[in-house]
């Protein structure tokens, strides 16, 4: 780990709002997005609904997680088929999923898109010829009283013996202004390889499922420095925040698919009454969600 990181983890003044003990890929994208969504969800760590988009993502990589631990001569779009069946079993009781409430063409609708994606994923690669050595792999590294963590959807080797990070995204791909934005998680995973397994990995890939379309980078001593130099000016501006107490609403389209606009400043809300308005909808969701599955 260099120094830079290491500097920014410093003693601080007691804080108004509990510093966070841990940066991930999310939670630093969260805090540049927007801090007071920041404050809600990672600070306070208040429960947000489950979404449609999101649950469908995880039961996806479920799907392709549960395809891969198979042997590499098993893995075929019949075996993937059956794989996102297990899934959605496991996901049929799964707050996630019941909390959507979703009625009979809701969930055959959910169920449509789930296939698709991972039809097109057949379309994007063999995996019969990849060399898997970590799925859904936790990594974490300490720096001072700080721990940096992520969770890496794939962890493989090439050819070459070398290491190769890939994400699987539902969402869409980026456009070209936005592409290295989105490359910066799988350069974090890269800075957390190079630091807990003490080697950089070869190449970082995103998989757009829903498009078919691969972004891939080759990491290098720039871009890991890049991202411990940006992970230092976060965590800095996380400190400060949580000191000082002033989280600043960044209004933008995310607002739109935000689980704390009616709490939000910018947008006449009192984020005080978040604390018990946003657990007491959580729990009337997730009771509702118990007796529907029940
Ligand atoms: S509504 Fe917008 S500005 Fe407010 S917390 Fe959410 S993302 Fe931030």
């Amino acid at each position: 780990m260099t120094d830079t990181l290491a500097d920014a983890v410093s003693a601080t003044p007691e804080p108004v709002w509990p510093i966070p003990s841990s940066l991930s890929p999310s939670r630093v994208s969260s805090f540049t997005s927007c801090p007071m969504q920041f404050r809600f969800s990672s600070v306070q760590r208040l429960p947000e609904p489950p979404g449609v988009a999101t649950t469908k993502g995880s039961l996806v990589h479920r799907a392709i997680e549960l395809l891969f631990e198979l042997p590499n001569t098993q893995r075929t779009r019949a075996a993937l088929d059956h794989c996102l069946d297990s899934a959605l079993a496991e996901y049929a009781t799964h707050p996630d999923y019941v909390g959507l409430r979703l009625d009979e063409r809701g969930a055959a609708s959910f169920e449509r898109d789930c296939r698709k994606l991972i039809e097109r994923y057949f379309d994007m690669e063999d995996p019969t010829m990849i060399n898997a050595i970590g799925l859904e792999l936790r990594l974490a590294a300490q720096v001072g009283s700080l721990e940096l963590r992520g969770i890496i959807d794939r962890l493989e080797l090439d050819d070459d013996g070398e290491l190769v990070v890939t994400d699987y995204k539902t969402g869409r791909a980026p456009s070209g202004h936005f592409e290295q934005k989105s490359l910066s998680g799988v350069h974090f995973y890269s800075f957390l390889c190079e630091a807990v397994l003490g080697k950089r990995p070869a190449k970082v890939r995103l998989m757009y499922l829903s498009s078919g379309e691969t972004i891939e980078t080759v990491p290098t001593a720039q871009s890991v420095r890049f991202i411990d130099t940006r992970t230092a000016a976060v965590w800095k501006a996380v400190e400060r925040a949580c000191t000082t107490g002033e989280f600043r609403p960044n209004v933008s389209r995310l607002c739109d698919w935000c689980s704390f606009q009616e709490w939000c400043p910018a947008f006449d809300g009192d984020p005080d009454l978040a604390a018990t308005e946003a657990v007491e909808r959580y729990e009337q969701l997730t009771s509702t969600a118990s007796d529907t599955a029940g």
